[in-house]
């Protein structure tokens, strides 16, 4: 199988030509025919020279993903399961608010850090990403908009939220948001971008150093060790004092604040003890706290509070000081939590894929450029 093009950094794609003989310049050419006008057949090129042009044509493939499943929820939130070139499936998730509209994507197939109220973690990870299925995931969804929605319809911002844990497989996204981040090529700015991680002690130490300055999320979801271990097993190894040792290592200047992702859970993580915790582990200069009450699915141990509970919770945070906000509960009607949707697509898939195939996926050859003329 060739290699994907969109796994090629700008500076992997520089190195690539000048090892095969080529002018480096090239790549600004070529991110620009790929990225900004969407010509992925390296035949219209017409500013490349003919011998990059073959090069590229025999040995690179340009193919986006397989969208197997597309569904569109009440609030205009959209899932889709795309299928890839091995025949595993993740998802991706687009998600409208105010004047953003941001891609959720999958950074492994399955989880290994077996968080126990997520569903994900349920099927073990299975394996990591490449760059080019996590940028492939963007350019898919962004190329279904155009065609399905409209032209004006553009992904914004990214939030690596969907399944998988990002810094688990470190490498790999480093080089997705490197891509992502390309001024030469789709260029979303830092700000735009959000890693989200369940606190890989020793990957965000590294992050502090070599990752790209993208904004970051911790998924805390308890200031108590006892009850975050009883939550997520990997506090076990990295509890929250070495998990606030490596944070501090973060340099903020880049970052400005962090997000501190806290699921609600009905009498697990929801009591004035726990509020308590929170406030006092946090400072309310350099955190925000995004509560997310949680997701219930078939065959979850845990229940989510009740509304008034979580108003509650909300305002204690902000009587603490804290920039507090309440995540709203976004695609609930088409199995939007972590890992959801693709669980239940295998059990139906088992019937019948085509009764869930809700359009067609589009193949790769029709890929030319929106607004290209
Ligand atoms: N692995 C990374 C990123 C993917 S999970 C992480 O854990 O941060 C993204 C977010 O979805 C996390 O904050 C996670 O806690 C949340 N999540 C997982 N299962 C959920 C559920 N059942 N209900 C609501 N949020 C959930
Ligand atoms: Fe993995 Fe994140 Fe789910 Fe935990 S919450 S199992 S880290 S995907």
């Amino acid at each position: 199988m060739k290699p994907s093009f969109f796994d090629l950094t700008y500076d992997d794609l520089k190195a690539l030509l000048m090892e095969k003989g080529f002018t480096p310049f090239g790549a600004t050419q070529m991110f620009d025919w790929v990225y900004k006008k969407w010509v992925h057949d390296p035949e219209a090129w017409t500013n490349v020279s003919k011998a990059a042009k073959e090069f590229f044509r025999e040995n690179y493939d340009f193919s986006l993903l397989k969208i197997v499943w597309e569904g569109l929820s009440k609030d205009g939130t959209r899932k889709f399961l795309v299928k890839l070139a091995d025949g595993q499936t993740v998802e991706t998730v687009a998600i409208a608010a105010r004047d953003r509209l941001t891609l959720c994507v999958s950074s492994q197939v399955g989880c290994a850090v077996g968080c126990t109220f997520c569903h994900t973690a349920t099927q073990g990870l299975k394996r990591h990403l490449k760059p080019s299925e996590v940028v492939g995931q963007f350019l898919t969804v962004q190329k279904w908009l155009h065609d399905n929605v409209s032209l004006e319809e553009k992904l914004t911002n990214i939030v690596y939220m969907g399944q998988g844990e990002p810094l688990h497989n470190y490498e790999n996204m480093k080089k997705s948001t490197e891509i992502f981040m390309s001024e030469k090529g789709l260029g979303l700015g830092q700000r735009r971008i959000t890693l989200s991680t369940s606190g890989l002690v020793p990957a965000i130490e590294k992050l502090a150093v070599d990752f790209p300055p993208v904004n970051i999320a911790i998924s805390l979801h308890s200031a108590r060790n006892d009850v975050r271990t009883e939550l997520m097993p990997i506090n076990k190894v990295y509890d929250l004092e070495r998990l606030f040792t490596a944070i501090k290592k973060i340099p903020l200047k880049a970052h400005r604040r962090i997000t501190y992702e806290y699921l609600l859970i009905d009498g697990v993580n929801d009591s004035l003890e726990d509020v308590v915790a929170l406030g006092n582990l946090l400072n309310t200069k350099e955190s925000k706290i995004n509560l997310i009450p949680f997701n219930e699915f078939p065959g979850s141990k845990y229940k989510r509070p009740s509304a008034e509970k979580i108003l509650w919770f909300l305002d204690q945070m902000i009587k603490r000081g804290f920039t507090c906000t309440i995540r709203a509960t976004k695609g609930s009607d088409i199995l939007a939590a972590c890992g959801q949707l693709k669980s239940e697509y295998e059990k139906i898939n088992l019937w019948n894929e085509t009764a869930l195939t809700l359009r067609p996926s589009i193949p790769s050859s029709a890929l030319q450029s929106p607004g290209q003329g």
